[in-house]
């Protein structure tokens, strides 16, 4: 029977760790600032942001919100992000994705300054990360290696199967699970005998967007289970990638949807603005 991986217990304990830090920035007069742009009223990205707002609040970053309208011309918008970046007093820019479809969102994710490139998603922060230097990491694989540690996993030398090679997520997963020295694995739409592949993970990252695609079948006794997908069922339910009900008794710890690595990649996003100080 699986260990429950608690996303939502051990997010609590990091912002609790960064509400200690933004205290102690502030009794040195510094405040944590982070600037929210959405464009247009997407619903799921309104919770997004609303979610986003809420922790900052929680952790003590000031967050200032740009809601600007759905017809917004990519000029404005670049021109928004160059203003904030110049501003000493904004430490973090974040941009929420996706974007309506007149605006090019990599030319926008390319015109915030890596300094306050809170997502990690900067092709600079992209490039620190896979040579091994320092910059932000992107929130969602930087809360799965959190969990993990602060789980006693142990990740050094294991066989690590990652499904998915997205920008956001499979792909940078690869990359930090390889400088914490596992032996990496991608999988994609086009792998061949997926099942022969997901079968010799000691742990088993599955970020594919496909309801409950991964079940028992795809792995191997005791494995450690992330799954980070974010699906709704046929009743409306969220769900992840994977069939929890049917690994859970086979492997040796999983993270739930929702409570698993969701509430993670707000966290670290939380963790990346108090580090925007440096
Ligand atoms: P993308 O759609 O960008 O990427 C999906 C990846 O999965 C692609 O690399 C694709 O392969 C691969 N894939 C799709 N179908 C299969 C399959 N049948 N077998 C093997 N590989 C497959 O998704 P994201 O990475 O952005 O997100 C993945 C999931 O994670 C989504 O459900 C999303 O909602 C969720 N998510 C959750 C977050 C959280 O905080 N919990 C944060 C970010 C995402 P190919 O490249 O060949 O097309």
């Amino acid at each position: 029977m699986a260990h429950i991986i608690d996303g939502k217990k051990i997010s609590t304990e990091i912002k609790d760790e960064l509400k200690a830090k933004v205290e102690l920035l502030k009794d040195q007069n510094i405040t944590v600032t982070l600037a929210v742009i959405q464009v247009g009223n997407n619903p799921a990205s309104t919770v997004y942001v609303g979610n986003k707002k809420k922790a900052c609040a929680y952790v003590g970053i000031n967050s200032l919100s740009y809601e600007l309208p759905e017809e917004t011309s990519e000029d404005e918008l670049l021109s928004l992000i160059n203003e904030l970046n110049q501003k000493d007093d904004i430490n973090g820019i974040l941009v929420q994705l996706p974007l309506p479809k007149h605006i090019d969102e990599d030319k926008v994710i390319r015109t915030i300054s890596p300094s306050k490139d809170v997502d990690g998603f900067h092709p600079q922060s992209v490039g620190a990360l896979s040579i091994g230097q320092e910059g932000f990491i992107s929130c969602t694989p930087a809360g799965i290696i959190e969990l993990l540690n602060r789980s006693g996993i142990t990740i050094e030398g294991k066989e690590c199967v990652i499904v998915g090679r997205s920008n956001i997520v499979g792909k940078p997963m690869a990359m930090l699970m390889l400088r914490e020295n596992a032996t990496v694995t991608i999988c994609h739409s086009r792998t061949k005998n997926l099942m022969e592949v997901t079968k010799r993970a000691d742990i088993l990252i599955v970020a594919i967007g496909k309801t409950k695609l991964i079940n028992k079948d795809y792995i191997k006794d005791g494995a450690v289970i992330i799954d980070v997908g974010m699906n709704r069922d046929e009743n409306n339910k969220l769900c992840g990638d994977v069939d929890y009900d049917d690994v859970f008794q086979k492997a040796s710890a999983i993270t739930p949807v929702p409570g698993g690595v969701g509430p993670m990649t707000i966290a670290m996003l939380m963790k990346n603005c108090v580090d925007s100080i440096k």
